[in-house]
């Protein structure tokens, strides 16, 4: 008894403990460029400040709103699950492996249609401002899609919990966080070639000047590129964007086609420096380092939680049921741990955008471009350039738009 009184809280020390080993241990050391201050107003109109501030304040309490909803959901059904709900998952535990992944399956259709009125009135909201260009034809197409995926891969990892469950009813997080983490490395490769075709149309960026500087960049950089895309997201916005996608030999560096149709050449330079950087810096790779020092912890915190969580609802068991009844529990705790420790890993990714902006000024030395260019991205995706600090600290994965024109002015300040 004593043991599994601390089951809990030595799971909460272990994970701060790894989360915090793994965000220093793999931070960026070098390359990073202390940002001078700016003053947004100095760089955006009034009107551009209070277009921005007007669309991202209502979106972020729309995106709140849906974690509350779908947290809330999780947790009524974990805690208090309604008759039928119970019934249908005794039903579903007739049949353990199928059943679970069924299960699993239609939970995450129930959240998608919770929160789709939210994610509606989102949609509604970012055509207004003329961020969107998807009609709702498109839009739900869009959600169908998404939530078929969603749905095959949330019966699928029910399934295989529960398998875990079964074999390694107290020890489940162990193969689990292995798992997880081959899982993710196998993802990142794949998406590029299975999941994103299903969303959008990518061209090797045809011959020509833009391909040749690429390439010449990347010469310059020392690293190897892969093959540099364009992709067709002017089908869903007006917002501009690059990434780094895929590993080994499905790496790649996309390009929004409103980002190459819309920016002068030097500003798409700068954003071609900055993927470039993520490249030189493997920083896919040093996500799923990160994943793999955090995630066994992170698992045995999960499967510690939704013990308790479980045990609250149905008298008191410290062990999980290896049956689709104990689904809402392993699915809140995952989503609570994820997202707390989602906060710990963003403040590594912010570092590691700054490096890679940093990589960008000192490769390309225009600063003025760069800055440019942040500014250009800010406005087109009708972002805050100061976002509220704990919006940022929490949920933010790339420096400040004012931080970043900050890095471009000490850049051109120093040289
Ligand atoms: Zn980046």
């Amino acid at each position: 008894m004593e043991r599994h009184r601390l089951r809990l809280p030595v799971a909460v020390a272990a994970t701060v403990a790894a989360a915090a080993l793994a965000t220093f241990a793999l931070r960026p050391r070098t390359g990073l460029i202390e940002p001078a201050a700016v003053d947004p107003q100095a760089y955006f109109s009034p009107a551009e400040l209070e277009r921005a501030r007007e669309f991202r304040g209502p979106q972020r309490a729309l995106g709140l709103a849906g974690l509350v909803v779908s947290g809330g959901i999780l947790a009524v059904l974990a805690l208090r699950p309604p008759r039928r709900v119970r019934r249908a998952l005794e039903a579903a535990g007739r049949r353990p492996l199928g059943g679970g992944a069924a299960a699993g399956a239609a939970i995450s259709v129930v959240l998608v249609a919770a929160t789709l009125p939210l994610d509606a009135v989102g949609h509604a909201r970012a055509v207004a401002v003329g961020l969107s260009t998807q009609g709702w034809g498109a839009w739900l197409g869009d959600v169908g899609k998404a939530t078929a995926v969603g749905a095959v891969f949330a019966g699928a990892g029910a399934g295989g919990v529960l398998a875990l469950v079964r074999r390694f009813p107290r020890r489940a997080w162990i193969p689990g966080s292995v798992i997880a983490v081959a899982l993710s490395a196998g993802f990142v490769f794949l998406s590029p070639l299975v999941l994103e075709p299903l969303f959008n149309r990518f061209t090797p960026l045809p011959r020509g000047e833009l391909r040749t500087e690429v390439l010449e960049l990347a010469e310059r950089a020392g690293v190897e590129v892969g093959e540099v895309f364009r992709v067709d997201a002017s089908r869903r916005t007006t917002g501009a964007n690059a990434y780094v996608g895929g590993l080994g030999s499905t790496k790649r560096v996309v390009l929004y086609d409103t980002l190459l149709e819309r920016f002068p050449p030097d500003q798409v330079r700068s954003v071609v420096a900055h993927e470039l950087g993520h490249v030189e810096g493997r920083d896919l790779l040093r996500g799923l380092a990160w994943l793999a020092i955090v995630s066994p912890a992170a698992l045995f915190l999960a499967q510690a939680l939704a013990e308790r969580v479980q045990g609250r609802g149905h008298g008191g068991e410290a062990r999980l049921p290896a049956t689709p009844a104990a689904l809402p529990a392993i699915a809140l705790s995952l989503a609570l741990v994820s997202f707390a420790v989602g906060a710990a890993g963003n403040v590594l990714s912010r570092e590691v955008e700054a490096r890679a902006d940093g990589f960008a000024l000192r490769l390309t030395e225009e600063p003025e471009a760069f800055i440019g260019l942040e500014r250009g991205l800010s406005v087109s995706n009708v972002s805050e350039p100061d976002p509220p600090e704990a919006w940022h600290l929490l949920l933010g994965t790339h420096p400040t738009t004012v931080e970043r024109i900050g890095f471009g002015l000490a850049f051109g300040r120093e040289r």
